[in-house]
């Protein structure tokens, strides 16, 4: 998440919509299973920037809503390239609907800094587990440890995905059911 000067916004694209769909439905299905369906579900519509830097922004969301936008040109590049592009793209969506979520829980607290101080201990956990024990041989805890996970909101988004998934190994997955337990709803029956 950053803000682009240069990034224009662009609210619809037939081929894009077609190419997203499937991963949306996915992003807002997990999301469901783990009991996050009475928020908005994820609505995705794109930007692209002039200058096409590469590390450029791959997803931004609009601050306070689960409005995600996804770069064109990313779109387009993992179209030609990606194994398995559905869940690429449902993890970008993913990492966005997190910052929302974030705005949620900040909303709710009852101390200000609250979540975020519990979002920065459990970061550090994070990397204190990968140093001591090297987790490296976990795919997923080693996606989590890079440079751009190095800023305790971004990680966050990022371990918020798998965690969707199912995926997030614990103990972090356990800080995820209690840190959202009060935006959760009941299970499905
Ligand atoms: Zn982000």
């Amino acid at each position: 998440m950053r803000f682009l000067s240069s990034a224009q916004f662009i609210e619809r694209s037939q081929v894009a919509d077609e190419f997203v769909a499937p991963s949306a439905a996915l992003a807002n299905r997990l999301l469901g299973a783990r009991g996050l369906d009475r928020l908005p579900p994820c609505s995705v519509s794109y930007f692209v920037e002039e200058l096409h830097r590469p590390g450029a922004a791959i997803g931004l969301h609009t601050k306070g809503t689960a409005e995600i936008r996804l770069n064109l040109a990313w779109l387009a590049d993992l179209a030609q390239r990606a194994a398995d592009p559905e869940w690429e793209v449902a993890f970008v969506v993913l990492h966005e609907y997190a910052h929302f979520v974030l705005d949620l829980l900040e909303a709710r607290e009852t101390g200000a800094g609250a979540v975020r101080r519990r979002i920065a201990a459990e970061h550090a956990d994070f990397l204190s587990r990968m140093r001591r024990l090297g987790w490296l041989a976990d795919p997923v805890s080693r996606k989590l440890l890079s440079d751009h996970n190095s800023v305790a909101e971004e990680w966050y988004c990022d371990a918020f995905a798998y965690w969707a998934a199912g995926t997030l190994p614990d103990p972090h997955a356990a800080f995820f059911d209690e840190l959202l337990a009060g935006v959760r709803g009941l299970p499905a029956a």
